[in-house]
């Protein structure tokens, strides 16, 4: 089955996070843009994929059309590690990371997608041994920096089924507030790099007594690996990271370095399922478990359950606890007892409805 043609279909999806007004990169944040990749086959398959987007959207973009398509049109999809690998070596020079890896990573999701479709498997079966079909789900909340709001989205994501939630705040109070409010489930934090070693060394006990599963790239720049590494032997808090990270080379020196307890890699910025694959593997057999970042709602998120099918570890998945106006996949808004089912069909399991969607197009 060959290649035809490579689009790149960008959705401005509204979204209501509950909050106060937010100004994110100069404007007030009342959207997310999301890069849909879509895939047509001489065989009339239909491969959909996603690439990281928000601001970089348009980057990403050209970087699909101008870059990462030309290298891919009427060639084979039967090998997608092989196609994955000339991607990379032949674009290393644009970047192993941010948009250059963004591009192929949604690329790369929509070739399985449709070779999945056209060997009627769902792409775990493609790759490796399922171990799973259910998966524990967390609620993955907004940064409020409101402890009012945040007990109610962790009471609101009780209710929703959530059996683990976690925070993005750096107040304690705040967090504080959001222990409060999860009770006696598992609770994260992710700071998203706010801090250094010295503020976070100095908040260690507040942050043991707050019993988190984990604490998410709490310091910045998120690759300083030594940093997390003395963090991760003197803080007494699991560290996770890697939703920043691209290629397996990167959380090879991750896991070499004993920076982290867990590993977080993010399918559509990594370099796609099959670089993920990889990671996954070499995770496990370092005793790493991965507990992926998929604060995603279109096939990125799909592409992770995909993948967290074929984990021999415990894992979690990521919903971003958030309400945007259309759903791809309405069956995960919610998490049944806290959990999420794999879904069954071919390729990424479940086509969503273009139709609906398109009006979001821009
Ligand atoms: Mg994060």
């Amino acid at each position: 089955m060959k290649i035809k043609s490579i689009k790149v279909i960008t959705l401005s999806m509204p979204f209501n996070h509950g909050g106060k007004k937010v100004i994110f990169h100069g404007k007030e944040w009342k959207s997310l843009e999301f890069n849909l990749i879509k895939i047509e086959t001489n065989k009339g398959i239909t491969g959909w994929g996603e690439a990281f987007g928000y601001t970089s959207w348009k980057s990403v973009k050209v970087a699909i059309e101008e870059m990462v398509a030309p290298l891919l049109i009427d060639k084979d999809i039967e090998n997608i590690p092989n196609l994955l690998l000339v991607l990379q070596k032949s674009l290393h020079l644009f970047g192993r990371y941010g948009v250059t890896m963004f591009a192929i990573s949604g690329v790369e999701i929509a070739l399985w997608d449709a070779l999945g479709k056209e060997k009627n498997k769902p792409i775990h079966e493609l790759l490796g041994k399922k171990n799973k079909e259910e998966f524990k789900a967390y609620s993955s909340l907004f940064r409020y920096g409101d402890p009012k709001i945040i007990e109610e989205k962790c009471k609101q994501s009780l209710d929703d089924g959530y059996q683990a939630i976690k925070l993005h705040e750096v107040e304690e109070k705040c967090i504080e507030a959001g222990g409060k409010g999860s009770g006696n489930i598992p609770l994260m934090l992710d700071v998203n790099c706010a801090w250094n070693y010295e503020e976070t060394i100095a908040k260690k006990d507040f942050l043991q007594n707050m019993k988190l599963k984990w604490l998410e790239e709490p310091i910045y720049p998120p690759e300083d690996y030594q940093t997390l590494a003395k963090l991760s032997e003197e803080l007494g808090v699991p560290i996770a990271c890697g939703e920043n990270a691209c290629t397996e080379f990167e959380f090879k020196a991750m896991i070499n370095q004993k920076a982290i307890s867990y590993a977080q890699p993010s399918v559509i910025k990594v370099g796609g399922i099959y670089e993920m694959y990889k990671i996954i593997q070499n995770c496990e057999m370092s005793n790493i478990q991965v507990m992926p970042h998929s604060a995603y709602f279109g096939p990125g998120f799909l592409a992770t359950l995909q993948l967290a099918a074929l984990m021999t570890e415990d894992t979690y998945i990521e919903r971003f606890y958030l309400d945007i106006e259309k759903e791809f996949y309405p069956g995960f808004k919610k998490a049944l007892n806290g959990m999420y089912k794999l879904p069954t069909g071919p390729g990424l399991g479940i086509d969503f409805d273009y139709k609906t969607l398109s009006k979001y197009e821009i």
